[in-house]
């Protein structure tokens, strides 16, 4: 089980969806695209970047978008 709280900034897409700005802020659902991210996180094989941290245009909360390996 992990905290409720980490569930909370962190949701999952597609790359594609994420750089085609078909995801949304799981806080506001404002549209959401690669223009917003703060930092890409390469660390896990074998697709990099496996993450990214974005902060939300509209209401200026950070979260993580994990991407997934299929849309
Ligand atoms: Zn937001």
């Amino acid at each position: 089980m992990q905290a409720k709280e980490a569930e909370a900034h962190r949701i999952t897409a597609s790359r594609r969806d994420f750089l085609a700005y078909r995801t949304v802020c799981p806080f506001c659902g404002e549209r959401v695209g690669p223009r917003f991210v703060t930092r890409e996180h390469a660390d896990v094989p074998p697709n990099p970047p496996y993450a990214a941290s974005v902060r939300c245009p509209r209401c200026k909360e950070l979260y993580e978008v994990v991407f997934t390996p299929r849309p």
